[in-house]
């Protein structure tokens, strides 16, 4: 059978060497404009297929004699995997990397220069080197530079969660060789990474797809803490016993811990974090991707990379730093576009947490106001009312309608005014502060809005205060929403290890009640089993 397309062309390419029919979403294009020599910003979520969107191309310029494509990638694994399935069709291709013995090297150097290699793979340092660019130049010359890829682009933004130091190098591919095009790959996109890839890589004039960046098949869940591991479990056996799935947590000790009771509880888990062993942690990797139903229970170490495309669920237990994060680490369920499950508990512990963490970091004040506000958008994200995806989606600039695969679009939730409840507990933080000049946590402050009488209570005499049982009405869930909501909203700071609450500046607003608080009305969570009581 012969193609109708001559040899170069993408559709041609596509069906001989991929085996596919045609071109999904933005493909086409993309491989139009850079096979023909534009430079593109590709925003693509995980799974959508960002490879053929280089490799078409450079397969289609080394056929017009233009040479070789240079991939930069930070991920050893995916680029062993990418050159052993390109060799496997067909294509001749091979990687640049430190896990090469001097022989191998010098034996991919060799075919590199000769002009017959297709692709070649190699890490953002070895781009910096004097070695390898002298090799471009002198494949320049030749006229045998046809293509840079840059995967992971957002490793180039400094506020992402990826950052790497040799990615703001990259800007001499640019300098250097300004006649060869580029396309700069990325499955994270919100507005700010987007514009620190465009400058620090001069892609001003490159052209951007943007692709849907909704997955459909997740049906995103966000639950409050009340017992983080009974409504883990109750979760994992009534939604997913025996499927394969993901546990999100952010500490090594939490990982281990949580790895440990799920077994004991009869779930099948293995921990993974950056504090295991390489040998450990290759085994829990390889057993996750080849057995069945295993959850791998991890910090965000794990993942990058990893492409098992029957994950059927990633939970959180701890919030992740913001809403990048969150999506690319939900986005590892369901890649095979089965129905799958995000589900996450967060509570007022993570929310005081993740804001010491940026106001303790060494960060300079610009990169903590950043962090601030991605942090606010995710707690919006949580503590939203309507549909989930329609504020995933909107946070990474996509209008969407209410998706019906949602919590709140499957059970939308009653919501209260807390208006007058916010000036209640701003108000009794002031008298805390008149009466001693102490600053207290939420536990305590929640204990006397409803007028309990704790031993702390009789300790500080704080029962003579006005605002001593002013609260009783709302419930102990309702409070620490309320609690989280203005920390989010930058009203009250919680500081130091036992966050102890202050007010700020703007807490006044809320004083004077031109603030309004339409807040979602927690569920009163059924508790079942005895798991431990979380933080
Ligand atoms: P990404 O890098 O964006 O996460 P990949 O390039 O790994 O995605 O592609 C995800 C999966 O989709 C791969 O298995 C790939 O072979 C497949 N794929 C990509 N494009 C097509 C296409 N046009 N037709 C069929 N399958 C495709
Ligand atoms: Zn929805």
């Amino acid at each position: 059978m012969t193609s109708p397309f001559p040899p170069a062309h993408p559709q041609r390419i596509l069906e001989e060497v991929f085996g596919y029919a045609r071109f999904r979403g933005h493909q086409a294009e993309i491989v139009e404009h850079v096979g023909g020599g534009g430079d593109a910003l590709v925003l693509m979520p995980t799974g959508g297929g960002k490879s053929l969107c280089y490799q078409v191309p450079a397969i289609a310029r080394h056929r017009r004699g233009l040479g070789l494509c240079v991939v930069v990638s930070p991920l050893i694994a995916l680029m062993h995997d990418q050159v052993g399935a390109l060799e496997e069709a067909g294509v001749h291709a091979a990687f640049l990397n430190s896990t090469l013995s001097l022989e191998e090297t010098q034996q991919v150097e060799r075919e590199m220069m000769s002009g017959r290699l297709v692709l070649v793979y190699a890490a953002p340092e070895r781009v910096s080197t004097p070695r390898f660019q002298a090799q471009l130049d002198s494949l320049h010359e030749r006229g045998l530079l046809a293509l840079f890829a840059i995967d992971e682009a957002h490793c180039v933004s400094q506020w992402g969660h990826d950052f790497r130091e040799d990615y703001l190098a990259l800007d001499v591919l640019h300098r250097r060789w300004p006649d060869v095009p580029r396309v700069a790959l990325t499955a994270t996109a919100d507005a700010t990474t987007r514009q620190d890839i465009v400058e620090r890589l001069q892609l001003e004039s490159a052209r951007v797809f943007v692709s849907s960046f909704d997955r459909p098949n997740i049906r995103y869940t966000l639950v409050e803490k009340d017992n983080a591991r009974a409504q883990l479990l109750r979760f994992l056996q009534d939604e997913h016993e025996g499927d394969a799935g993901i546990v999100y947590c952010q500490s090594r000790r939490k990982v281990e811990e949580t790895a440990d009771w799920l077994v004991r509880e009869g779930v099948p888990a293995l921990p993974y974090h950056a504090g295991l062993d390489a040998d450990v942690r290759r085994r829990h990797q390889d057993r996750f991707l080849r057995e069945e139903g295993l959850t791998m229970v991890a910090t965000v170490a794990f993942g990058m990379g990893i492409d098992k495309p029957d994950v059927r669920f990633v939970a959180h237990l701890d919030l992740p730093k913001n809403i990048e994060a969150y999506y690319q680490e939900t986005g590892r369920a369901g890649r095979d576009g089965l129905p799958a499950h995000a589900w996450m508990a967060y509570g007022l512990a993570d929310v005081v947490n993740q804001r010491r963490m940026i106001d303790e970091s060494p960060a300079g004040e610009e990169f903590k106001r950043v962090q601030r506000g991605k942090l606010d958008a995710l707690l919006a994200l949580a503590e939203a009312h309507d549909c989930r995806r329609v504020r995933l989606l909107a946070y990474f600039g996509e209008a969407s309608e209410p998706c019906g695969n949602c919590d709140n679009c499957l059970a939308p939730p009653a919501t209260w005014d807390a208006t007058e409840a916010a000036r209640k507990a701003l108000s009794c933080i002031y008298r805390f502060h008149q009466h001693g000049g102490q600053r207290f946590g939420a536990g305590h402050l929640v204990d006397v809005l409803r007028g309990k009488r704790t031993d702390k209570v009789a300790q500080y005499g704080h029962e003579a205060l006005s605002t001593f049982g002013i609260g009783a009405e709302v419930s102990e869930a309702q409070w620490r929403s309320v609690l989280r909501q203005l920390i989010a909203l930058g009203h009250l700071r919680s500081e130091g290890e036992y966050g102890t609450l202050a007010l700020t500046p703007s807490a006044r607003e809320v004083l004077r009640g031109e603030v309004t608080l339409l807040l979602r009305q927690p569920s009163e969570a059924p508790r079942r089993g005895r798991g431990t009581r979380s933080r």
